[in-house]
């Protein structure tokens, strides 16, 4: 059996209340026996704080970004109404002026008939479309039995 010969250096420190380095591993310094970590350890209270603290911002971004973003479409669709509107206003009062120029040109307020279309189309009624019924299906029943067995008997 092999001892392990690569044994971890003891860790550098730095005291926080002399600022000497040791590399003592117990909890205090051995120049002037103050503790190493004398309140500067995070604990989890504090670490489940910050994380609160981060997602309640991001939270709160979320939020802003989407009521502005809210407002921005309201806004278009607004927008996009009004557009809409007034070009409806518009080809009406285009419509209702194409109506008025053009009445009183074809006569003193006489409609206009419409020419009669013509209705009778020839149809072509010939039903030449033979339907084949009889398919002819290849019914091959013939069973190959492989397992012939020959007949010929040899006697002795
Ligand atoms: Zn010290």
């Amino acid at each position: 059996m092999e001892a392990s010969t690569a044994v971890a250096p003891p860790p550098q420190r730095v005291c926080p209340n002399c600022a000497r380095i040791s590399y003592a591993a117990g909890p205090r310094c051995p120049y002037c026996t103050a503790r190493f970590s004398s309140g500067r350890r995070v604990s989890p209270g504090m670490l489940a704080a910050a994380v609160a603290v981060v997602l309640v911002g991001v939270l709160v971004m979320f939020f802003i970004a989407g009521r502005i973003l809210e407002h921005r479409v309201d806004d278009r669709i607004e927008e996009v109404n009004k557009d809409f509107d007034a070009s409806l206003n518009r080809f009406r009062e285009d419509v209702k002026k194409e109506l008025d120029a053009r009445i009183p040109a074809t006569g003193a307020g006489t409609v206009p008939t419409p020419t009669p279309l013509p209705t009778d189309t020839p149809t072509p009624t010939t039903d030449t479309t033979p339907s084949p019924t009889a398919t002819p299906s290849p019914t091959t029943t013939a069973e190959a039995s492989p397992t012939e067995t020959p007949t010929t008997e040899i006697r002795p």
